[in-house]
């Protein structure tokens, strides 16, 4: 065994050793999914699952337009170890556990089951959040969903291109973003013209970002006579034909190298109506609300596998004659990550159980506000910790076969996913603009630790003078969005939190006494300690 060099990390179980998830998990009434959530976590930590993600991104997928003979197949060829990884995810429901198991705790279920497999492999995520975020967005068309339901939500992972009634199972994706505009969807230029009276249209013109192009089916915005609509976009025609779906190339692109995001062109492709016509945007928000909540999960997930890597290596490896767990600054360091771990960890998983619980109107006005403000900061934290944390590891955190590297390139895209950092904030301003009572439940969220800490209940007071200022809003939103989260996040740990945490969390995110980058803590606090309950033990 070479000396000074950490043993990799491998068969540990990520949902025992990740004690604010556990937490959370208990908190947010998913309890009764454990053994579910429990194997992932021991597959997860395996060597072979491990394996798997790095073969399916050191073997990207590759795109085959034509067969021998010319015809075009649209076909996108994945290595094994991607279907590996689908099967894994598929099988425990990631992609579908609340729709198949309708009961209080669900979404909390499989928010952590998501978060612990996503640590595996991020790309392949893609498919099954789509998958998952499809169905309460096609539950406005009842006969469309009748058809297509029952497939998105059974535990077979089916791959290959044929007609929905010959699959165990199928997958979906979303195809909203042009070459002129993504934010701005209702500059779409494809269009939809009727084609009979099922709801049936077709559509022509191009998507510029279309993911998982393998998919089975698609809701895509379009054109049609009322307005920009969405539609049910089949690959495979009922009668066994290929949809005229045509893959142009496959994005070469930053992030993970396991998943295709594509460019397609729509030539007269038969598609179904997905609610009213004119209304796609309200349609298709349905499905964004569930992605945007991924985005926030998988955020988390990133963070989390980096602290768990950083506090395990610095825990092996000595310079200057002591562990870098011993080192004064190492501690600081790992430390101010591990604070932002937990409180990204706790918020992810109050934002899954409001989607349980989203019956109660309280709550669905909160998570209206709290998705769009979560998702905003914690998909830029995740940025800055996941490069603080490669930096733990010196050098050997810059080698691929450290997993940094991949988390590293995967961390800015939810940021830019399902409404980038800008058009986030603004959605925020939207809401409250919109829907004060989600304001309102948002306060109700934070005061809930009123009286916990002073520094907190400072920082709401100044949030809503904040707030009461009109003037420069848009100009403001990232500022406040900011200010928003960290109190809300306050208003979490210091309910929920480590204690010792929670008290670095108070005097640096919500009191300033913090630099500009990790490891600014003010010295003297318990940092050992919540190193410690962040650091993955082995079985
Ligand atoms: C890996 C990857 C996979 C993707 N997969 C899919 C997919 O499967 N389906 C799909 O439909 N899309 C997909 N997308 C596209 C993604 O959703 C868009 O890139 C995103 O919505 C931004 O749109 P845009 O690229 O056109 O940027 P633009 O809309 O041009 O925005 C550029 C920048 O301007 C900012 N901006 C925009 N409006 C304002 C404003 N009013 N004020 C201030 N700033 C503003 C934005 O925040 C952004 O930073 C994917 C993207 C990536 C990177």
């Amino acid at each position: 065994m070479s000396s000074n060099q950490p043993p990799p990390l491998v068969d540990y179980n990520l949902f025992d050793s990740d004690l604010p998830l556990r937490e959370s998990f208990e908190r947010e009434g998913a309890s009764w999914a454990h053994d579910l959530v429990h194997e992932l976590g021991r597959l997860a930590g395996t060597q072979q699952a491990i394996d798997w993600g790095f073969q399916a991104n050191a073997n990207p997928p590759m795109l085959h337009t034509h067969d021998r003979f010319g015809e075009r197949i649209d076909e996108v060829e994945f290595h094994p170890a991607w279907h590996d990884l689908m099967k894994v995810a598929v099988g425990h429901g990631l992609h579908a556990l609340p729709w198949r198991e309708p009961r209080p705790g669900a979404h909390a279920a499989r928010a952590a089951g998501f978060y612990i497999w996503s640590q595996v492999e991020g790309g392949h995520g893609c498919p099954v959040s789509m998958t998952y975020a499809a169905v309460p967005a096609l539950r406005k068309e009842k006969t469309l969903a009748a058809l297509w339901e029952p497939l998105m939500t059974t535990l077979a992972y089916d791959p290959g291109l044929r007609p929905a009634t010959k699959k165990r199972g199928v997958l979906f994706g979303m195809a909203m973003t042009e070459r002129q505009g993504g934010s701005d969807v209702r500059a779409n230029t494809t269009r939809a013209v009727p084609a009979g009276s099922d709801g049936e249209h077709l559509l022509t013109g191009h998507k510029w970002f279309c993911s998982a192009p393998m998919c089975d089916a698609f809701l895509v915005l379009a054109q049609a006579p009322a307005g920009l609509s969405c539609f049910l976009l089949p690959r495979v025609l009922p009668d066994g034909t290929r949809n005229r779906f045509h893959i142009q190339r496959l994005k070469d692109k930053l992030g993970n190298r396991s998943n295709a995001s594509s460019e397609i062109e729509l030539d007269n492709a038969p598609a179904f109506l997905v609610g009213e016509e004119g209304n796609g945007v309200k349609t298709i928000i349905e499905m964004v609300n569930h992605t945007r909540l991924d985005c926030v999960i998988g955020s988390a997930s990133l963070m989390r596998q980096a602290v768990a890597q950083a506090t395990h290596h610095a825990a092996h490896r000595q310079a200057f004659g002591k562990l870098l767990s011993e080192q004064p600054l190492m501690v600081n360091v790992l430390a101010d990550l591990a604070v932002e771990s937990e409180a990204t960890t706790i918020l992810m998983m109050r934002l899954a159980g409001a989607f349980d619980r989203s019956s109660d109107p309280e709550e669905a006005h909160f998570r209206r506000l709290a998705v769009a403000v979560g998702k905003f900061w914690t998909c830029k934290r995740a940025i800055a910790v996941v490069a603080e944390a490669l930096e733990c590891h010196g050098g050997n955190g810059y080698v691929e076969e450290s997993i940094l590297p991949r988390l590293y390139r995967e961390a800015p895209l939810n940021s830019i996913w399902e409404g980038s950092g800008n058009v986030n904030a603004l959605d925020v301003l939207r809401a409250m603009g919109r829907e004060p009572e989600s304001v309102n439940a948002f306060f109700t969220e934070i005061d809930a630790a009123r009286g916990a800490d002073p520094r907190h209940d400072r920082a709401v007071e100044e949030l809503k003078r904040e707030l009461s200022n009109r003037e420069d809003l848009e100009s403001r939103a990232r500022r406040l969005v900011e200010r928003m989260a960290v109190v809300l996040q306050s208003s979490l740990m210091l309910r929920y939190g480590d204690p010792a945490a929670a008290e670095l969390f108070c005097s640096s995110r919500v009191d300033r006494d913090w630099g500009h980058t990790f490891g600014t803590l003010r010295s003297g606090g318990n940092l050992k300690s919540v190193i410690e309950r962040h650091r993955p033990r082995f079985q």
